[in-house]
């Protein structure tokens, strides 16, 4: 299969070995490498992608759910040059970053207060400083196998950086374990941050039980509830949170509300964000050159007011439901024990069919059996993440839906006897 996939790509493997001269593995994002090298995309069109051979792909990955509009969306094109057009560094406050706000507000009300970051990881990383600044504490607890940005991961092959702050690590969707971590840092804790769904981990979602447990437990000792929206916010207008009714003190974003452009944000209980204000003498700074970027404000804006209503999220993720459970389909009809978990329009391929609460159990599967799935839906011009990340966009319709099962059940019927 390497063999037929070099053929294949001439080019990506060419590309690979001159950028391999001055970058290490030839990228500056880790999670984009795969063996024996990756593909080039070269350009992007709706929901397809064009490598540098010339294949066209069905893009099933939809950047790890930032690309939520697809890759030629006319309206954020045209708010992109309209802000162009506009100049670009103003060097000053601008009225569009107000616009973006409210919006994100309109749709995230426990966000009193908000401010904008180039990323989801300094959006994480400004709500722990809110936190600890907040509550004079210094502990923060998070979860085996989440992923807050590249310097804040405790996943296997986490980040070698993990910012200095003192992390207590809870098991995933698991109460009673956290409650006794609770019981015994309690009075130290500043946080608690949590993915509502496990999405780097896995798209392992939390219980809901879980989730309102963690509320009352945060309220118990003390401690802020940081809920990481940068991945779920898609699952509805208001994110997870809105679907089960949950109140965080804090909420980051990042990812699509940025229109496809760098983003994050952080905000949450007005007493907590004003200590941002310079005007207060005991402020806490915030800067970043590109905080308030002009394209990203005007292209996330654009995406949300005149593209993203909740009522088109609402039907992307529905696509999403059916398209999982249509993929499930094809690996019960051929009885492989392999299974896409997920919520909504984002998805995981695992090869397990074991239910999955968190990180351990996913301990002992065969990541041979998705490089496997991998390469052969490629050959097949269905592009996911070589780790099983399915994201929806919003050109991603029926049609593709097909496309996908089709592909996907060629490829199980012919690995058949592989597959567990
Ligand atoms: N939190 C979660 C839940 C994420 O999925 C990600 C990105 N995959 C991040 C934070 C970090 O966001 P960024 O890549 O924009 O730094």
């Amino acid at each position: 299969a390497t063999a037929r996939y070099r053929a294949r790509n001439p080019a990506s493997e060419r590309l690979l070995n001159e950028a391999a001269d001055v970058l290490p593995a030839g990228n500056t994002r880790s999670v984009l490498f795969y063996s024996p090298f990756p593909l080039y995309m070269a350009r992007g069109e709706g929901c397809h992608l064009w490598d540098a051979d010339g294949h066209r792909y069905l893009d099933a990955l939809g950047e790890f759910t930032a690309g939520i509009y697809g890759h030629s969306n006319p309206v954020i094109q045209q708010a992109i040059v309209a802000a162009l057009q506009d100049g670009l560094s103003l060097s000053s406050h601008t009225a569009r970053e107000a616009a973006l706000a409210h919006e994100i507000q309109r749709r995230f009300p426990g966000m009193a207060l908000l401010r904008f970051t180039n990323s989801g990881t300094e959006a994480n990383l400004m709500a722990l400083a809110a936190a600890t600044a907040h509550t004079g504490r210094r502990k923060v607890l998070v979860f085996n196998g989440a992923y807050h940005g590249g310097v804040l991961s405790f996943g296997g092959g986490g980040s070698p950086v993990n910012v200095p702050h003192d992390f207590v690590v809870a098991p995933y969707n698991d109460l009673d374990a956290v409650r006794a971590l609770v019981q015994a840092h309690g009075p130290q804790l500043a946080a608690i941050l949590i993915e509502p769904m496990l999405g780097a981990g896995g798209c392992i979602p939390a219980a809901p039980a879980f989730l309102h447990g963690l509320r009352a437990l945060a309220d118990e000792c003390g401690a802020l509830l940081i809920l990481d929206e940068v991945m779920t916010s898609r699952l509805s207008g208001g994110g997870r949170q809105a679907l089960l009714g949950l109140k965080p003190d804090l909420t980051t974003l990042g990812k699509y509300f940025g229109g496809g452009l760098s983003f994050g944000a952080f905000g949450g209980r007005a007493d907590v964000m004003s200590r941002f204000d310079p005007r207060r003498p005991d402020a806490l700074g915030h800067a970043g050159t590109f905080n308030n970027n002009a394209l990203t404000m005007a292209a996330g804006l654009a995406g949300l007011t005149q593209v993203l209503t909740p009522a088109a999220l609402d039907a992307l993720n529905q696509r999403g439901e059916r398209l999982r459970e249509r993929l499930n389909g094809v690996f019960t009809r051929h009885a492989v024990g392999l299974q896409f978990t997920g919520l909504g329009s984002v998805m995981q391929l695992h090869a397990t069919d074991r239910p999955l609460r968190n990180a351990a159990d996913l301990a002992g599967t065969d990541d041979r059996i998705k490089a496997l799935l991998f390469f052969d839906l490629l050959e097949r011009g269905i592009f996911l993440a070589r780790r099983g990340l399915v994201a929806l966009s919003l050109p991603f319709g029926e049609t593709q839906a097909d496309e996908f099962v089709t592909a996907l059940d060629a490829v199980v019927a012919a690995r058949r006897p592989l597959l567990p």
